[in-house]
């Protein structure tokens, strides 16, 4: 039996196994389907703190990687399919059959962001265009045109934070209101520099010689036209995927599949002996440095647990 499972293998995962394995708790770490998590996605991270020339997300996850393992943290290539949190020892059940069972489990799954699926979305996402984090990526897009697709309070705040760095941010909505909160809307709506195209969804993202994003064509729900506009960026603001399925009635999630830190705490469960860091619980920051301060305090607190 292991001391400690963690499923999981982003920025929250790792840092959970630097602590755990520091610990000498020797944490075994699934690294799921996309090992590295969501940061490896990503081009440059310029705001971890350590790296003042910025850092590729995927050298940044293996740096971590690297510095589990050098104390001792077990890295299997593979995902969890279910588990059985009711008895005192914890059941992990993978992709592949297997059960693994531990004294305490660490959940670090992280979220998917919802995209919109436009032809060269994907295509274009992660350093050449097409991004889901202002926060990231904002900083590569100075005196360009930009779009943000989406009318929750995500794409407000992440037009406004756009606004630093783009000369224009085009809001670009599936209906003529905005669903974020009226503080966000009248912001947004008010910034000289976002302007909203209403009744409008992504179609395509198109792409120049160099294989960047050169503009994108939307098109009016209302007539069914299709335009082109312009911009050297889209950045897609249609809200967060939890990847939380394995561990549905298993501990306490909202409705959209968040999981709830037991009142009063920010790392334990619902279930005594299982913890969670990152994204999957946190829809707010979902920042990196927010995720692995998540991971020290879910393996400091795992420590201290059994
Ligand atoms: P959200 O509130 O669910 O909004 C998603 C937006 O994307 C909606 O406007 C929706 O359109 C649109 N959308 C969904 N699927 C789409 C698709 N396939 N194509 C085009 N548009 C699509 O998500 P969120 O903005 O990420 O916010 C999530 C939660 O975090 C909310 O509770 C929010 O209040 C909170 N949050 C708070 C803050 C803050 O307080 N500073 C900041 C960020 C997020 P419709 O409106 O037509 O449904």
């Amino acid at each position: 039996m292991e001391e400690v499972i963690i499923i999981g293998s982003g920025c929250a995962g790792m840092t959970a196994a630097i602590y755990a394995a520091r610990a000498s708790m020797k944490p075994l770490v699934f690294a799921g389907a996309q090992p590295g998590g969501l940061l490896t996605t990503t081009s440059d991270v310029e705001n971890f703190p350590g790296f003042p020339a910025g850092i590729n997300g995927f050298d940044l996850l293996w740096r971590m990687r690297e510095q589990a393992q050098k104390f001792g943290a077990k890295i299997e290539n593979g995902s969890v399919k279910s588990v059985d949190f009711s008895g005192e020892i914890k059941k992990v059940f993978t992709e592949d059959g297997l059960e693994f069972q531990a004294k305490r489990v660490i959940i670090a799954t992280g979220a998917k962001p919802r995209m919109t699926g436009a032809k060269g979305e994907a295509e274009l996402y992660g350093g050449r265009g097409v991004s889901a984090c202002a926060t990231c990526d904002g900083a590569f897009y100075k005196g360009k045109d930009v779009i943000v697709v989406g009318g929750g309070d995500s794409a407000c705040e992440e037009a406004l934070f756009l606004t630093r760095f783009a000369s224009s941010v085009k809001l670009v909505h599936r209906r003529d209101q905005l669903r974020a909160s009226k503080i966000m809307a009248d912001r947004a709506l008010s910034n000289e520099k976002i302007t909203p195209l209403w009744f409008s969804v992504l179609e395509e993202v198109l792409q120049d010689e160099e294989g960047f994003c050169r503009g994108v064509i939307l098109k009016n729900v209302q007539t069914g036209e299709l335009y082109e506009v312009a911009c050297k960026g889209v950045f897609v603001a249609i809200g967060h995927i939890p990847s939380t399925a394995p561990f549905k009635g298993h501990v306490d999630m909202d409705e959209e599949g968040y999981i709830i830190p037991a009142p009063g705490t920010v790392v334990n469960t619902s279930v005594k002996n299982v913890f969670v860091a990152g994204d999957c619980s946190d829809k707010k920051y979902r920042q990196a440095v927010i995720a692995a301060g998540m991971g020290s305090m879910a393996a400091i607190e795992a420590e201290a647990s059994v």
